[in-house]
């Protein structure tokens, strides 16, 4: 069968788009490499969003959660929901591995099948690949880019590697958690996109000397027992248990490239669409949620990308 719509990836906004193609009478199926929303499931086990729980509905289908913002869990219920009651068309476990473009249609190869379709929207986030630290022992077993869980840390000496969101959050917790914190911030100052209610305490925490901080600073090297960072001009060995590297994450350009979408050559790597359709440069093949951001990965929230969806949807069904 050749699907009017593929969609790649199975998060908010590929769910988000595949409601829509549904409500829309248009054959579709979403490929997703993991389990339903695998970025949220990846997410820290005890976060909250910072947006409320009304800004991350899809299809004004009503979000109740327990507090104004909700946690994790109450997102993975939701959009968990969603996915079941619609019955959408969604393959779980099951990565795509080449999109082509043939002369009308597009061939979508994954790990299991071969599929066929009109359209393509590419919904693939930016959550897979980190931003690496580029050092010696970053592939230590006891580096990660990844924080699921507070407790793991308890009594260790744990240096926390960023100044954002996911960083700040890692730090404050372990710290609750009994765990001996330092963290290593590359800027001079805790970041200011840092969740309005959270920074106060992460700063408080810093200036009473519960959780060290370093600014100016950057890793050298790590080693099983211990991380070496440039502070100033200074070069300083502390003794270390385990290394968050939370510094951020950035989008598969790679598998983006191979499809034949136009990345700009600056800092910023946007791919090229169109912002009142998002078909990008490739006629047919459209890109929707935080994807569209490149390496601006604060840009595109599912608050602000989820109209993506109705978008995309509405410029199909013209141009069938
Ligand atoms: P994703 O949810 O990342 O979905 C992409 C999906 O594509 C993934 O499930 C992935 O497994 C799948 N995939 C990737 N490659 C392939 C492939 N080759 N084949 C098949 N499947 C593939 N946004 C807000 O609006 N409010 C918030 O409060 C908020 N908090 C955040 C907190 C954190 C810690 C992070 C990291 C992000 C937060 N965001 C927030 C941003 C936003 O929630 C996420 O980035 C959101 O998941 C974006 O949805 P998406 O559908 O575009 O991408």
């Amino acid at each position: 069968m050749i699907y009017d719509i593929a969609i790649v990836g199975g998060g908010p906004i590929g769910i988000a788009c595949g409601l829509e193609a549904k409500k829309n009478g248009l054959s579709y199926i979403i490929i997703e490499k993991g389990p339903i929303v695998n970025s949220l499931f990846n997410y820290p086990a005890n976060m909250q969003f910072f947006s409320s729980s009304e800004r991350l509905e899809i299809d004004d289908i009503p979000f109740i959660s327990k507090e104004a913002k909700p946690k994790r869990d109450e997102a993975l219920e939701y959009y968990r929901r969603i996915v079941t009651n619609h019955k959408l068309n969604i393959h779980l476990f099951e990565k795509v591995d080449v999109v082509k473009k043939q002369t009308d249609t597009f061939s979508i190869v994954t790990n299991k099948a071969t599929y066929k379709s009109k359209k393509i929207i590419i919904a693939t986030g930016f959550y897979d690949i980190p931003n690496l630290l580029d050092v010696p022992g970053e592939s230590l077993k006891k580096v990660s880019h990844y924080y699921d869980n507070p407790h793991y840390y308890a009594g260790q000496k744990v240096a926390v590697i960023g100044a954002s969101n996911s960083a700040i959050d890692a730090a404050l917790e372990c710290w609750r958690k009994g765990a001996e914190v330092t963290l290593i911030i590359r800027g001079p100052e805790v970041g200011q996109r840092v969740k309005y209610w959270v920074r106060p305490d992460i700063i408080n925490r810093i200036e009473e000397g519960s959780i060290k901080a370093y600014y100016n600073s950057i890793v050298e090297e790590i080693t099983e027992n211990s991380i070496t960072i440039k502070t100033g001009n200074e070069h300083v060995t502390l003794p270390n248990d385990f290394v968050l590297a939370l510094t951020g994450y950035k989008p598969n350009f790679k598998f983006l490239d191979a499809i034949g979408i136009h990345i700009s050559k600056d800092e910023k790597r946007l791919p090229e669409y169109d912002g009142e359709t998002m078909e990008t440069n490739v006629k047919g093949l459209y890109l929707a949620g935080v994807i569209c951001g490149g390496m601006e990965t604060h840009k595109w929230f599912i608050e602000n990308s989820r109209i993506h969806a109705k978008m995309i949807i509405e410029h199909i069904k013209g141009n069938r």
